[in-house]
C-alpha cells in the first residue's frame, strides 16, 4: 500500500532513504532546515515544504533521520503532533540516547498517535541502496503499521521491543563494534611488530577464533580482505566523530543503569583521541594508523 510520508532530515542518510520510499511508491513530504538537502530530495521527487509542521499535515507516517536527541526532541517539542493527522503513525530513525527516545514516544502515545524508535545499522551505502537494517522498539501494533514502511529503505527489520529498545540494540551493537575494531587495529598491529606479514595473520586469524566483522568485512589494514574503506584512503564508510557519538551514548546509557562496560569506555576514549588529531570525517578502521603511531 502506497503511502503519503513526511520525511524530515534529509541529509547524508535521510536523502537516500527518501530516495528509497519515493521508488517504492510513496509520496514523500519533506523538510529540512538546509536548502541543499531539500533540493536534492526535490530533484528525486520529493515535495518540498517550508515547515515540519507543513510537510508533517496530511501525511499517513511521518519519518525523522536528525543528527542527535536535542534535534529530535526540538522537532517533537514543536508542533508536529499538533499538525498530524489523527492516526498518522511517527517513526523516528536517528542515533539518539534512550531516555529521549522514551520520552518522545510517550508524548506521542499520550497525544493517540503510535510511533516507534527505529535506528539504523548501515552507513550512507546502505541507505542509497535500501539495505539497512533496522532494529525498532515499540508496541506490536506501532511495529506491524512501520514494518512495510521500513522494508521500503532496508533488508531487514527486527521487533527489539517496547519503545527505547531500538536505542538500546544499536547503541549495544556500536560498542560491540567499536570494541571490536580497536581490538583488531591492535593485533594486526602488533602482529606487524612481532615479522608476520598483514595478510598471512588475515589468513589465519580470519578462520581462527579471533574472527570478527571488523576483521573480514571491513579490515582496517589496506589491500588486505573485502574492498572496505581503508582500501580508499579510510574516506567514506561510517565516520569517527559517528562512532564516538555512539560510544557516548553506550557509556552514557551503561552509568544510567550501573553496567560494567570496562571495553567500551576503552574504546570511547581511544575514539576521542583520533577526534582530537582532527579525524572525525574518516572512517572509524583508521585506528589502526594511530596504534601504529602514525
Ligand atoms: P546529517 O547531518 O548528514 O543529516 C541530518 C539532517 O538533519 C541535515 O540535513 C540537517 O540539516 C537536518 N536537520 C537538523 N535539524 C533539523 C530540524 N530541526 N529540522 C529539519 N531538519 C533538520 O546526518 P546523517 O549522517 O544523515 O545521520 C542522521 C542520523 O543517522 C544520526 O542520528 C546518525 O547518528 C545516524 N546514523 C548515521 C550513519 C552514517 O553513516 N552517516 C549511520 C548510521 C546511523
Amino acid at each position: 500500500m502506497t503511502q503519503t510520508i513526511a520525511f524530515i532530515g534529509l541529509g547524508n542518510m535521510g536523502g537516500g532513504m527518501a530516495a528509497n520510499l519515493l521508488k517504492n511508491g510513496h509520496a514523500v513530504h519533506a523538510f529540512d532546515l538546509s536548502d541543499d538537502a531539500l533540493a536534492r530530495a526535490q530533484a528525486h521527487g520529493a515535495i518540498p515544504a517550508d515547515s515540519a509542521a507543513q510537510a508533517v499535515a496530511g501525511a499517513d507516517a511521518i519519518v525523522t533521520m536528525l543528527p542527535a536527541g536535542k534535534h529530535v526532541e526540538g522537532v517533537y517539542g514543536g508542533d508536529v503532533f499538533g499538525a498530524a493527522k489523527p492516526g498518522a503513525l511517527f517513526l523516528d530513525c536517528s542515533t539518539i540516547d534512550v531516555g529521549t527516545a522514551r520520552r518522545v514516544i510517550d508524548a506521542a502515545t499520550a497525544r493517540g498517535f503510535d510511533m516507534v524508535d527505529a535506528p539504523v545499522s548501515g552507513g550512507i551505502a546502505a541507505a542509497n541502496g535500501g539495505t539497512l537494517t533496522f532494529m525498532v522498539g515499540g508496541t506490536d501494533a506501532a511495529f506491524d503499521r512501520a514494518k512495510p514502511i521500513l522494508s521500503a529503505m532496508g533488508k531487514a527489520v527486527i521487533h527489539a521491543g517496547g519503545p527505547g529498545n531500538g536505542q538500546a540494540a544499536k547503541i549495544c551493537n556500536n560498542m560491540l563494534l567499536g570494541a571490536t575494531m580497536v581490538a583488531t587495529c591492535e593485533a594486526f598491529a602488533m602482529a606487524k611488530k612481532l615479522g608476520l606479514d598483514p595478510q598471512t595473520f588475515y589468513d589465519i586469524s580470519s578462520v581462527s577464533s579471533g574472527q570478527s566483522w571488523s576483521m573480514t568485512s571491513y579490515c582496517p589494514v589496506p589491500g588486505v580482505g573485502p574492498q572496505s574503506p581503508s582500501d580508499n584512503g579510510y574516506q567514506g564508510g561510517f565516520a569517527v566523530g559517528l562512532m564516538l557519538k555512539d560510544l557516548k551514548l553506550a557509556t552514557e546509557a551503561a552509568a544510567a543503569v550501573n553496567a560494567a562496560v570496562p571495553m567500551g569506555n576503552a574504546a570511547a576514549a581511544l575514539y576521542q583521541l583520533l577526534v582530537n588529531q582532527g579525524e572525525a570525517a574518516r572512517d572509524f578502521s583508521l585506528m589502526i594508523e594511530m596504534l601504529e603511531g602514525k
